[in-house]
């Protein structure tokens, strides 16, 4: 838990205004203990469990190879290089985005440039610093002028973020915008709509959360309380799957 003076610093990193209404009492930080409630308020019901093939396991050098020599769709004939993932491989969060955009892709990591420093203070606001999570995307190689993923595309390279999940086996994972979401989900329903629940994911039923990209958040900071509420959501979740209070 990020002490009150620290996690406002934060907070103002991420361009958050903290409003506190005149007379108000004291600002009270959300604790593990209130999650329960949130819980039933925010997820009446269970959202569906989403259950994958499973993928052959490889270790991760042996992944990061197959990756990095995939020809399996057309995203190889335009991708300067793949973009396998970074951070520690004994990380508890997993971070999925969407697909490399052109810094990605030029520099081979992802969530770099402006939307990867907000994410980095997003996941430093709840305590994180980036490398001490995973951080990888649903497509390893850039769609073309950024344009969505297909789904044959998705379906090819799909196996390649399981076999990163079979390796990892993250306490939890936090889906950043609408095309990491649907895909993980398997569901065409809005972000909106997949906000605020507990999502379970594979077979190990592991904890996810959904939140905005920040991409989309650099063009909507209106939103940004919106992200930080999630974060919070996440890392209770994440606390309580710890044992943690
Ligand atoms: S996007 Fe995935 S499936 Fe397609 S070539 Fe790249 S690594 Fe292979």
């Amino acid at each position: 838990m990020q002490p009150g003076p620290l996690r406002n610093a934060y907070l103002e990193a991420l361009g958050i205004d903290r409003w506190v209404a005149r007379n108000s009492p004291p600002e009270v930080q959300v604790e593990p203990a209130a999650i329960p409630a949130r819980l039933e308020v925010r997820a009446p019901a269970p959202a569906p469990i989403v259950r994958l093939p499973a993928t052959p396991a490889a270790d991760w050098g042996t992944l990061r190879e197959r990756v990095a020599a995939c020809t399996a769709c057309d995203l190889c004939k335009t991708r300067t290089q793949t973009v396998f993932g970074v951070g520690s491989t004994s990380a508890d969060w997993l971070v999925i985005g969407e697909a490399p955009g052109a810094d990605e892709d030029r520099q081979g990591e992802p969530f770099v440039g402006r939307a990867g420093q907000l994410l980095n203070a997003m996941l430093l606001a709840i305590g994180l610093p980036r490398e001490t999570v995973f951080i990888a995307n649903i497509l390893k190689c850039r769609p073309p002028g950024n344009r969505d993923p297909k789904p044959e595309e998705v379906a090819r390279c799909l196996p390649y973020l399981q076999a990163q999940i079979a390796l990892l086996k993250p306490k939890i994972m936090l889906a950043v915008g609408r095309i990491a979401a649907q895909n993980l989900l398997a569901t065409d329903l809005p972000l909106a709509r997949l906000r605020g629940k507990l999502h379970r994911f594979g077979e190990a039923d592991t904890p996810l959360v959904i939140t905005y990209h920040p991409a989309y958040l650099l063009r909507t900071p209106s939103d940004k309380r919106k992200a930080w509420e999630d974060l919070k959501f996440a890392r209770a979740t994440w606390q309580k799957s710890i044992g943690g209070n």
